[in-house]
């Protein structure tokens, strides 16, 4: 492993994030952890922060973070597994990882969770024992670079039952027909995961599909004002030939879909929290520099108030992702535990970056503050992965047994 920052001194009584982690849910982590971490920690804030504004007012990603980042080696980090193919690194560690990236970056986060947290749970759910063997180290090690092709132009939310992409089988191959909307990362990706609708069975199966494919058309979305520094794109396939052995072996209905989106939606819980931690702590810092009526702005009793809220639903969150984590790393994974804690802690997040945008006043809408990067990006994780209507109808049908969703 290589990477490009000086190990940082994270020692046994400094904690990481003593400012929006009040009731210390980091001491989960182990020392190993944290030292992972704080390596993290010090890219982020050297090499990344200085970058974040211009990127996201030209609407790029900045890819001269990409292969830094990878190198750090962070999903199944050497020095917590003892090498690849060795054991997983623990929930708790991913989780803070997400937590990590997205109180610097909602973007940043969001790419790296594509790869980490979207294909790779694609792989690992959808590929057969074979596949996995052969495809899962270079998910790792971004070697096999890959994005999650669900949603499409007239279908989102009801995509369980309007998926409308189809795959028809000739011979030892596929031929798909459709399109995909949203796609986060396609344009830098060697293969899209797509999920397609077989037309002998009625059921959706997935496909590795080689992005230099004949027949695929990658078009950018323009005019974002969330996320701008993610790049999405809008895909067209047309006639596009899959060998049958790219297909996902294990998927073969919706269910196993729906069992993708459930570890994804819990990733997203996390970015959700920790984009609050990042607007929090930019906000409190502003407050205690900027001084009106001869004292500083967070001296007022009003805005101690809403940085008291603010630290309230950063502390809420952050307790809902741990014990979610904690129960998945007993092996209980449920839809309406991770639709909960999505739901949750996005709606917590709406109120905490506006919150942050109101006490840093009229320089809360530039892109100095940092607060207003959190507060346009912080739209985007609201509706992606499921809608807050949407995973409530997951937990309310939990609740009562019954349906809401009309198909
Ligand atoms: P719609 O489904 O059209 O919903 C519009 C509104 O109607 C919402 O408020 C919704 O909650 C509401 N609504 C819909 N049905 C109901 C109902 N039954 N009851 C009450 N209200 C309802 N997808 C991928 O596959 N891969 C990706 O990488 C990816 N990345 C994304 C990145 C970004 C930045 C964004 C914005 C989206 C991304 N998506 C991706 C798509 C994302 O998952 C969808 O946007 C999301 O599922 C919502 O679908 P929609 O936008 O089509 O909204």
């Amino acid at each position: 492993m290589t990477t490009t920052t000086a190990e940082p001194t994270v020692g046994a009584a400094e904690r990481l994030y003593e400012v929006a982690d009040y009731y210390d849910a980091e001491s989960l982590l182990t020392e190993d952890e944290r030292r992972v971490l704080g390596r993290l920690r010090s890219f982020l804030d050297r090499e990344a922060r200085p970058l974040l504004a211009d990127y996201w007012e030209r609407g790029e990603f900045p890819t001269q973070l990409a292969q830094p980042l990878i190198d750090l080696d962070l999903m199944e980090p050497a020095d917590l597994t003892g090498g690849p193919g060795s054991r997983p690194a623990r929930g708790i560690y991913q989780g803070f990882r997400i937590f990590e990236l997205s109180r610097t970056d909602a973007s940043l986060a969001t790419w790296y969770t594509s790869q980490a947290g979207l294909f790779r749970t694609a792989i690992r759910v959808g590929a057969s024992p074979e596949q996995q063997a052969a495809w899962m180290p270079k998910v790792i090690d971004f070697s096999l670079k890959g994005v999650f092709s669900l949603t499409e132009p007239d279908s989102g939310s009801d995509i369980a039952g309007g998926l409308s992409t189809t795959a028809r089988r000739e011979g030892d191959s596929w031929v798909l027909d459709g399109a995909k909307r949203w796609i986060g990362g396609a344009v830098n990706a060697d293969v899209l995961a797509v999920f397609a609708r077989d037309q002998e069975d009625g059921q959706v199966k997935a496909f590795l599909v080689d992005r230099e494919s004949e027949g695929v058309t990658l078009e950018k979305i323009h005019g974002k004002t969330a996320l701008r520094m993610m790049q999405n794109a809008h895909i067209t396939l047309e006639g596009v030939r899959v060998p049958e052995a790219m297909r996902l072996h294990n998927v073969n209905s919706f269910k196993d879909v729906a069992a993708m989106l459930r570890a994804m939606r819990s990733d997203v819980a996390w970015i959700a929290t920790g984009v609050q931690a990042g607007a929090f702590e930019a906000a409190l810092r502003y407050v205690t520099e900027r001084r009106q009526f001869g004292r500083p702005v967070g001296s007022f009793q009003l805005v101690q108030e809403k940085l008291a809220r603010m630290l309230g639903n950063v502390t809420s969150s952050l307790s809902l992702v741990v014990r979610l984590t904690e129960q998945q790393a007993k092996g209980i994974y449920r839809d309406q535990d991770s639709a909960l804690a999505k739901m949750q802690t996005s709606l917590l997040m709406r109120e905490t970056v506006a919150l942050a945008r109101e006490v840093v006043g009229g320089n809360g809408i530039t892109l100095e503050t940092d607060v207003a990067r959190f507060h346009a990006d912080a739209e985007a994780v609201y509706s992606y992965e499921g809608t807050h209507e949407i995973n409530a109808l997951i937990v309310g049908r939990a609740l009562t047994g019954e349906s809401a969703f009309t198909r």
